[in-house]
C-alpha cells in the first residue's frame, strides 16, 4: 500500500503537513530568487500556511507570482526532505553562516535538553522539528495559491521588526483549489467589514479609536428596530425593564469579582498605578451589567413571592482588548446589548433555563441565524493555571451537573468546550461564524450559584426561612453590533424587509410624475413603511440599478399610465416585476410582510 493512501487530506494532521511541506518549498523559492531575504518563521494554519520573511523591499504581486512559478519547478525536481540532528553550538554557527539571524534566535530560546533537527531539501536546509512529507513531489504543483502578502511583527511583538508575511493554500486537486479561491471571493463579497460600509452602515475613524464604530444613520435604524422589538418581546415575557449606570466605583468590581479576575479587560477611569491605593478615587466603565442589577433586586427585603425575577436592560458595555483583536462590528471595545439577568429559586431554574433558551431560539429564527448556529457546553477547568475561577470544586460540580441535567431535558445538541465557563459557573454559548469561518458567542445563558451570595442577596422562602437565589445571566440576540455584522453578511446585505433602513424607493419615470410620488411617499411613510423619491432626473434603468445595489426591497416605478389609473408599477430588489397594484394593495402586502418579519425573499 502506498504512502497516499493511508493519509487523506480529510486528516488535519495530514493536511497540516501537507501545507507545512508547502511553507518550505515557498521558503526555498524566496531563497532562490531572493538570497538576501531573511528566514523568520513558516507554520501550517487553520487553512493553508504563511512564512514570514525579512527583506529589503516589499514584496508586490509580481513577485508573488515568480515566487509560485518557481515552487512549481521546486514540485516538479522531487527533491527528498531528509531529516539532520546538530549539537547546539554546530547548530548556531551553521545558521550563522547562513545569515539567518532569526533562526539564530530561535535555537538560542530552546530548551537546554531540545533535539535541534534540521530538514534538507536539495541546497535548501531549514530548521524545523518536522514533520514533513517526504518529497516536494508529492505536492500537486498545479493546486496550492499564494493568496497575500501583509506585515507581522516578528514574534508578535510590536517593539520588533515588522516582517513580510506570506500566506499561501493548497489542495491535493486543482478542482479544490478553484472552489476553495471561489468561495473566499464569495465571501469577501458579503464581508461585513467591507459591504457594511460601502453601504453606509457603519464606519471608523482613527481619531475616535479601534474597535469604536460609528454606526450611520441606517446601521443605527436597523439596531433600534432589534432592539425595541427585543424589549417588547422581553416584555410580554414577563422581564422588568431597568437602566443602570455605565460605571461604578471599583468598590463594586471587587464584591462582583471582575476587580480580581478581569481588571485588565476594563477601562479604568482614573490612574491605572492608584488602581490599588484605597485613599484614591477610582472607577471603571461596565464591562458587564450584573453587579448594576443586583442592585435592583436589593432595593427592598424579597420574599419568594418576588421569584422568579427577571430583570432586562438593552446595556451598553465596555471591554479593553487588544487593538490588535478588533474586526469591524464584530469584535468591538464597546458594544450595546440585551443583557438579562433572573433571580430565582433553585427549583425554578430549569423552567427558567427553558424560558431563556426558547427566547434565543425564537430571536435567532425570526432573524434568520438560528439554522446556522452550534451550541456549546462552556465548562471550567479545574487545573486553570491562572487561577479564573471563582467557588469549591462542589459547587462547581453541581452547577455543572444541574446545567447538564436540563440541556438533556431539552434535548439540546451541544459540543462541551473545557476551560470555556465564566468565572463564576458553566454557560450554554450559542456559536455562529462569520463568512470566513471564524467562530464567536453570539447568545449565552449562565447558570450561577456564587454571586448572590457575594452580594448579600437573599430571599424569605414559603417556609420562612432566608435563602440565597440562583441567578441566571442571558442574552437573547448577542450583542447589536455583532448580530448586525452576521446578518450582513447572511443576507449579502439584502436584510429582511422589515429591518431594511429603506424598505420602498419610488421612482417616478418622469417630471410629470413628481407630485404622484410625493403623495404616495408621504402616504406610505404615514402607514410606517420607511419610504423614498428618488426625483433626479436620470434614466429609469440607472434608477433602478441603483436601488437594487443599495438592496432595497421594493421599488415602485410610475408613469404616465400609473398616474391616470391611480396605480404603481412594483419590482423586487431581486429583479422580479410584480405589475401594477393599487397603493392600498400594495401598503397591506408591505405591512403583513412587515408585522411577519417575512423573510421570503
Ligand atoms: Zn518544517
Ligand atoms: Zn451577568
Amino acid at each position: 500500500m502506498s504512502e497516499e493512501n493511508l493519509y487523506t487530506f480529510e486528516n488535519e494532521a495530514y493536511r497540516k503537513t501537507y501545507w507545512h511541506t508547502c511553507s518550505h518549498v515557498m521558503a526555498q523559492a524566496v531563497k532562490r530568487l531572493y538570497p538576501q531575504a531573511k528566514l523568520a518563521i513558516g507554520p501550517s494554519i487553520d487553512n493553508g500556511w504563511y512564512y514570514d520573511f525579512d527583506c529589503d523591499f516589499s514584496f508586490t504581486q509580481e513577485h508573488l507570482d515568480a515566487i509560485e512559478a518557481e515552487m512549481k519547478k521546486i514540485c516538479k525536481e522531487r527533491l527528498q526532505l531528509v531529516r539532520s540532528e546538530k549539537p547546539r553550538e554546530e547548530a548556531i554557527a551553521y545558521m550563522d553562516s547562513l545569515g539567518e539571524p532569526y533562526k539564530v534566535e530561535l535555537i538560542n530560546d530552546l530548551p537546554a535538553d531540545a533535539v535541534i533537527s534540521f530538514y534538507t531539501q536539495g541546497e535548501f536546509t531549514d530548521l524545523c522539528a518536522g514533520p514533513h512529507l517526504d518529497s516536494t513531489g508529492r505536492i500537486k504543483a498545479n493546486a496550492f495559491k499564494l493568496t497575500q502578502c501583509c506585515g507581522a511583527y516578528w514574534r508578535g511583538d510590536s517593539k520588533r521588526k515588522m516582517l513580510q508575511r506570506i500566506y499561501g493554500v493548497a489542495f491535493p486537486k486543482k478542482e479544490e483549489l478553484d472552489a476553495y479561491l471561489l468561495q473566499q471571493e464569495e465571501a469577501r463579497k458579503r464581508d461585513h467589514n467591507k459591504l457594511g460600509r460601502e453601504l453606509e452602515y457603519f464606519t471608523t475613524v482613527d481619531v475616535i479609536g479601534q474597535g469604536l464604530p460609528i454606526l450611520l444613520p441606517k446601521g443605527a435604524r436597523v439596531i433600534q428596530l432589534l432592539q425595541r422589538w427585543i424589549e417588547d418581546e422581553e416584555q410580554k415575557r414577563g422581564y422588568l425593564l431597568t437602566k443602570t449606570p455605565l460605571m461604578a466605583k471599583r468598590d463594586l468590581y471587587r464584591i462582583s469579582g471582575h476587580w480580581d479576575h478581569y481588571r485588565d479587560g476594563m477601562f479604568l477611569l482614573g490612574n491605572r498605578d492608584d488602581a490599588d491605593d484605597d485613599t484614591k478615587e477610582m472607577y471603571a466603565l461596565r464591562p458587564m451589567t450584573c453587579p448594576f442589577q443586583y442592585q435592583v433586586f436589593l432595593n427592598r427585603a424579597r420574599s419568594y413571592r418576588d421569584l422568579p425575577m427577571r430583570l432586562g436592560e438593552t446595556s451598553t458595555l465596555f471591554r479593553n482588548e487588544d487593538s490588535g483583536e478588533m474586526h469591524g462590528l464584530i469584535r468591538v471595545r464597546q458594544f450595546t446589548i440585551s443583557e438579562g439577568h433572573l433571580v430565582l429559586r433553585p427549583e425554578q431554574l430549569e423552567e427558567e433555563f427553558k424560558g431563556c433558551l426558547e427566547l434565543a431560539k425564537y430571536a435567532l429564527d425570526t432573524v434568520g441565524m438560528l439554522e446556522n448556529c452550534t451550541f456549546r457546553f462552556s465548562q471550567w477547568d479545574p487545573a486553570n493555571p491562572n487561577n479564573k475561577y471563582e467557588g469549591t470544586p462542589e459547587q462547581w460540580e453541581l452547577a455543572q451537573a444541574t446545567m447538564k441535567t436540563i440541556l438533556d431535558d431539552l434535548k439540546v445538541d451541544y459540543t462541551v468546550g473545557v476551560d470555556e465557563a465564566a468565572f463564576y459557573g458553566p454557560k450554554l454559548d450559542i456559536q455562529y461564524k462569520n463568512v470566513y469561518g471564524k467562530e464567536d458567542t453570539i447568545v449565552t445563558i449562565q447558570v450561577d450559584m456564587l454571586l448572590a451570595e457575594r452580594f448579600g442577596m437573599e430571599y424569605t422562602d414559603v417556609d420562612g426561612q432566608k435563602k440565597i437565589p440562583y441567578i441566571i445571566h442571558r442574552t437573547s440576540l448577542g450583542c447589536y453590533e455583532r448580530t448586525l455584522a452576521y446578518l450582513i453578511e447572511r443576507f449579502a446585505g439584502a436584510l429582511p424587509l422589515w429591518m431594511m433602513p429603506t424598505q420602498v424607493r419610488i421612482l417616478p419615470i418622469t417630471d410629470r410624475a413628481h407630485d404622484y410620488a410625493k403623495d404616495l411617499e408621504g402616504k406610505l411613510s404615514a402607514a410606517g413603511i420607511r419610504t423614498e423619491s428618488d426625483l433626479r432626473s436620470e434614466k429609469l434603468g440607472y434608477k433602478i440599478r441603483e436601488a437594487q445595489l443599495q438592496k432595497i426591497p421594493y421599488m415602485l416605478v410610475i408613469g404616465d399610465r400609473d398616474m391616470e389609473n391611480g396605480t404603481v408599477s412594483v419590482r423586487t430588489r431581486g429583479g422580479v416585476d410584480l405589475g401594477a397594484m393599487l397603493p392600498d394593495e400594495f401598503m397591506a402586502k408591505c405591512l403583513t410582510e412587515i408585522a411577519t418579519k417575512d423573510r421570503s425573499f
